[in-house]
């Protein structure tokens, strides 16, 4: 039979695998017996073949096991390569670890037979994990690398958005906040590409000026008003000094009037009562006044009466007061007096009015009653009555002339 085998030039030893098969007649009964050895070398050929030809990847190993999972194919395998101790279902694959430490993608077929002898062979198909998942891992790096680029753009994009967006945003807050400490004229400008920046920026100028023109005409009212306020004052103070200088002083003469006399009066009369220094009363009353009403009118009598006030004005001193006690009648506070100081200076006065020219009607004279107040006066009135009466003696007496109270009979 040895003749009849082909060649083989292999340290393989010659295998074979067994067929039998009987020959049954068409009637059923045995008409022998079929056998043929198979050189398994030549199954391995066929098994290479097809190997080579099925897959791309020549990096699968094939392997035929039997029933005691012992490896059968290849010959360079049978008792060097264990088995995984468990391995995946018929037609199932897995990846696993072999006895060599490495991982492999795993798969198992039945090597099914029509016959009724099952010999349990499997056929075991295996190629390194990272062959198998070199396509995966490709693509797996490859998405990293995307993702990574992805990442990436979308980063610089990002950062280019928020500058393009905070940079404005940024520049329109200093904006405001330069507004806001006063300095108005800072200008609006914002660089940006943004539709909806320029359109924030528009709104800002707008609503600035709008302010800006607001605190502007609020700022003019303001200063009216101000001004308004300072006029108001001012003519109030006015009125009030007006008030005042009217409740104080005589419309006509312009010099005090009784009211402010008392006032003074009762003023000095407590002066006198703490420093013993007396003061003299003058009653001062134009001589015929009515005549010159009647003759030359009211309004002349005004101005006669406006003139006599000057004189008497005039011809005190500055420590002295005078005022108008109502019609033609004066009076006259000389300061720090005795009487006979009084008497010289109430003789100079009636002089004084009688040498002068009166508008309108020449002369006027006075009658002047003369009184000093005493230390012993209970009340302040008194010197002013007893010059009343003394004056009311010059009038019995003659006109123009002055009397003193002393000499007049109690
Ligand atoms: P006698 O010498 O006795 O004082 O006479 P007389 O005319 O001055 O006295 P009488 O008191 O009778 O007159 C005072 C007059 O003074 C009466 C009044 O018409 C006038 N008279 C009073 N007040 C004013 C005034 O403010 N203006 C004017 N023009 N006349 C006044
Ligand atoms: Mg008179
Ligand atoms: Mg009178």
């Amino acid at each position: 039979m040895a003749k009849r085998l082909p060649y083989v030039d292999s340290s393989e030893p010659l295998r074979f695998i067994d067929f039998a098969s009987p020959i049954f007649g068409a009637d059923g009964k045995l008409r022998g017996v079929i056998a043929a050895h198979v050189l398994w070398h030549w199954v391995s050929n066929i098994i290479k073949d097809f190997l080579q030809k099925n897959f791309i990847n020549q990096n699968i190993e094939a392997f035929v096991i039997n029933q005691k999972n012992a490896v059968i194919h290849p010959y360079g395998s049978i008792d060097k390569i264990t088995l995984p101790e468990r391995l995946p279902n018929d037609g199932q694959y897995q990846s696993l670890v072999w006895a060599d430490q490495q991982r492999y993608l795993t798969a198992v077929a039945k090597v099914h037979s029509d016959t009724a002898t099952d010999m349990g062979w499997r056929v075991i198909l295996r190629l390194p994990i990272d062959i198998a998942f070199a396509p995966v891992n490709d693509l797996h790096r490859s998405l990293l690398m995307f993702s990574t680029f992805v990442t990436l753009i979308t980063g610089v994009v990002a950062y280019l958005l928020a500058r393009a967006l905070s940079r404005p945003v940024e520049s329109i807050a200093r904006i405001a906040r330069s507004i806001e400490k006063g300095d108005e004229n800072t200008p609006i400008i914002i660089e940006s590409n943004l539709r909806e920046i320029l359109q924030l920026t528009d709104a800002m100028r707008g609503m600035t000026n709008t302010l800006l023109v607001r605190k502007r005409e609020l700022e003019v009212i303001n200063r009216t008003l101000e001004e308004r306020v300072r006029l108001r004052t001012q003519a109030l103070l006015e009125a009030n000094q007006e008030l005042e200088h009217l409740v104080r002083y005589d419309v006509l003469t312009g010099i005090l009037n009784r009211r402010a006399f008392t006032e003074l009066l009762k003023d000095e009369f407590f002066r006198m009562k703490r420093t013993g220094h007396c003061y003299a009363i003058l009653l001062i009353d134009i001589d015929y006044f009515k005549r010159v009403n009647d003759t030359y009118g009211h309004d002349a009598g005004d101005i006669v009466l406006k003139h006599v006030a000057s004189v008497l004005e005039s011809a005190i001193r500055a420590t002295d007061h005078i005022a108008r006690l109502g019609g033609e009648e004066f009076v006259i506070l000389l300061t720090n007096t005795s009487e006979g100081g009084g008497e010289i200076a109430a003789e100079k006065i009636r002089a004084a009015v009688a040498n002068s020219t009166a508008p309108l009607i020449g002369q006027v004279t006075v009658s002047i009653g003369l009184a000093v107040a005493s230390t012993d006066d209970e009340k302040q009135e008194a010197a002013v009555t007893l010059a009343d009466k003394a004056m009311y003696r010059a009038k019995m007496t003659g006109r123009n002339r002055v009397v003193l109270a002393s000499n007049l009979d109690s």
